[in-house]
């Protein structure tokens, strides 16, 4: 795991009080300063031995491009080793803003229907690269004159959050500490990998955000046919740690989501839904949110209207607690599955 920005503030400041660095933590994170120099609290001393050891901001913004709606914006950030990631700032309809940040660089996971997978794997992302994403976007809020703050966060860009474990923890503890998002406005997205789920749920330092399980399809053939990761046995996996999960966690707040992506003619029929209400009976109490599908290269054709009401209404006969995903940022290449790393 890389030295963190707060690590290395510590070294920095090695010699000075807590009191002293703690100043210096508190103030990356917050809105008010833009750079060392502005953080005229700490001795000038101090702020110059900062300025010359601990980088203020990891990622440079390439450009951010507002959708034709006005409710989303697409930002293409580089790193400081000239990769370049993608996070996309979208407003609700309180007027607050929930941004979706990127944890790799590419992805290894390679799902038929995502512009990210076909680039493959280029890095993980650090804890301070995922929680500049946030910093970035919250200035770019800040300076545009929009009103509203960041108040949720969806790890859901590009890259396997739970193949990139510590950085993401990392993250999240930045989130939730210093920045303040509730546990409950967090929404840590996976593929299911089982043993980035198997490792969380014994995690004491895995802080409680919710967990989205993006699902896809209710049987592996099909399953494995979007999503190259789905290995034999996943099913009877995921129901297994499910239920182990819940039973840690009664709580709420821990509850469960099942993404499902609706494809014309692959997931979206009769039966389809039918295995759908049957796995979440075999789960418990989880949620499932459906997704119109966002036009990539994949050659894959999103269900229509129609279908997707259809197939909400199947699982809501079934007993399903059941939502559909509003889609922000189509536009502008953002939404779901569109992430690639580029600026049209
Ligand atoms: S959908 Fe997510 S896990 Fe799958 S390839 Fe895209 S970024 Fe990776």
């Amino acid at each position: 795991m890389e030295e963190s920005r707060e690590q290395r503030i510590g070294s920095a400041l090695s010699g000075e009080s807590a009191f002293r660095t703690r100043q210096a933590i508190e103030a990356i994170y917050s809105p008010f300063f833009r750079s060392w120099n502005e953080v005229t609290p700490l001795p000038k001393i101090v702020r110059d031995r900062l300025s010359e050891s601990v980088p203020w901001n990891m990622l440079s913004v390439v450009i951010i491009l507002p959708s034709a709606s006005g409710d989303a914006w697409k930002a293409l950030l580089e790193t400081g080793d000239g990769n370049r990631i993608e996070s996309v700032l979208m407003r609700n309809s309180r007027g607050q803003f929930t941004v979706c940040v990127s944890t790799q660089v590419g992805c290894a996971m390679n799902c038929a229907f995502c512009a990210t997978g076909k680039l493959g794997l280029e890095r993980n992302l650090s804890q301070d690269e995922i929680v500049d994403q946030v910093r970035a976007l919250r200035e770019f809020v800040s300076d545009s004159g929009l009103t509203g703050e960041i108040t949720n966060i969806v790890l859901m860009g590009m890259g396997e959050p739970l193949a990139n474990y510590e950085e993401v923890r990392g993250a999240l503890r930045s989130f939730i500490g210093p920045m303040g998002i509730g546990t409950t406005r967090i929404t840590v997205s996976t593929v299911g990998l089982l043993s980035g789920l198997e490792r969380l749920i014994s995690d004491h330092e895995w802080p409680p955000v919710r967990i989205a399980i993006s699902l896809h399809a209710a049987d592996e053939k099909t399953r494995a046919g979007i999503m190259p990761t789905t290995a034999s046995g996943f099913f009877d996996g995921l129901v297994d740690w499910s239920q182990r999960y819940m039973d840690a966690f009664p709580e709420k707040r821990r509850h469960l989501t099942l993404e499902y992506l609706l494809l014309s003619d692959i997931n979206d029929t009769e039966e389809d839904a039918r295995k759908l209400v049957s796995l979440t009976r075999r789960i418990g109490k989880v949620r499932v949110n459906l997704i119109p599908y966002n036009v990539t290269d994949s050659g894959l054709v999103g269900s229509s209207g129609n279908a997707v009401h259809r197939f909400r209404d199947r699982l809501k006969a079934g007993g399903v607690t059941v939502t559909i995903r509003k889609s922000q940022g189509g536009d502008i290449a953002a939404a779901c599955g569109q992430l690639a790393g580029k600026a049209d």
